[in-house]
């Protein structure tokens, strides 16, 4: 397992697998790598030759008043992870390798990105698509893989490969939890021991949605209102959004009728924590 820093080796590196004929998978991370991020490397070593893990903390697609510098970074124990679950190569950048003096490009979408997360992150995925087009370019994998912990995101990157004809599979892998149910993060460190306990609501809020769908209701609003109902209850929860949305578009829908993905962003204290079900998945 090797680390590499610099665009031109990993090019180098990935070509001359290519020339051995062997598959490639891609696992974009912002680091600090735990078992959610683990599961996809596991992926992506099952389905292909060699996988490449990107660990960046991408400025671009964090807002001026959000968590940029305190987001936490650990290298070393992320090497060891990505060794451990079959990954070839970690590709850690800096920013100016990435974002060089002049940079001026952007990938943007509109319709998916205006709802959920894209309300209360106007520049998010903006920064998301521009780097993961510009790790596909880089690495130009067989297969990406993306947690469907961010449900928005893997709807985005799925649309985006379409729309751009981008001729790379992507893969969204089931979310990860703690043994209570708290889905994993890397956000999770920042929270007390009485926020750690408060931030259960999600995962709670999560399971009775899935409890209503199993159970046959189809009115979104009485989902929501129920799951809103119990996070409330907690005093150091306050709600950002619960939302049902078509699982293509990311539009809101008052009936389940279709495909749908019911997200949700809660702040804990400080730390904003996301959590969701696909109604595919009850
Ligand atoms: P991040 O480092 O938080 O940007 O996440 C990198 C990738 O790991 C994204 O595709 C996430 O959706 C995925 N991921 C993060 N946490 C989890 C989790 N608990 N379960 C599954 N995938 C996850």
């Amino acid at each position: 397992m090797k680390i590499i820093n610099n665009i031109d080796e990993v090019r180098a590196q990935v070509k001359e697998w290519r020339k051995q004929g062997l598959t490639v998978g891609l696992v974009p991370t912002m680091g600090y790598l735990h078992e959610g991020h683990a599961s996809l490397i596991d992926a992506s070593h099952r389905d292909n030759d060699r996988t490449v893990v990107s660990d960046f903390v991408n400025p671009m697609q964090f807002g001026p008043t959000e968590d940029l510098e305190s987001y936490p970074r650990d290298i070393e124990h992320d090497a060891a992870l990505v060794e451990a679950h079959g990954g070839d190569i970690i590709f850690h950048p800096e920013p100016s390798e990435m974002y060089h003096e002049g940079f001026s490009s952007f990938v943007d979408m509109t319709v998916l990105t205006e709802e959920l997360c894209g309300l209360s992150r106007p520049v998010h995925f903006r920064g998301v698509c521009t780097v993961v087009s510009k790790l596909f370019n880089i690495v130009q994998p067989d297969r990406a893989y993306f947690g469907k912990k961010d449900a928005q995101q893997l709807a985005v990157i799925r649309h985006m490969a379409d729309d751009l004809n981008m001729d790379i599979e992507i893969i969204g892998c089931p979310i990860i939890r703690e043994a209570d149910g708290l889905a994993k993060s890397s956000r999770n460190t920042y929270l007390n021991a009485d926020e750690r306990k408060a931030a259960l609501v999600l995962s709670q809020a999560v399971k009775l949605g899935m409890d209503m769908v199993r159970n046959g209701e189809k009115n979104c609003a009485d989902i929501i209102g129920a799951m809103k109902k119990h996070i409330e209850a907690e005093p150091l929860a306050k709600i950002d959004y619960v939302k049902i949305v078509d699982c293509k578009t990311m539009q809101q829908i008052p009936e389940l009728d279709r495909p749908a993905l019911c997200a949700m962003a809660v702040y804990i204290g400080k730390t904003r924590l996301i959590d969701n079900f696909f109604t595919e998945d009850v």
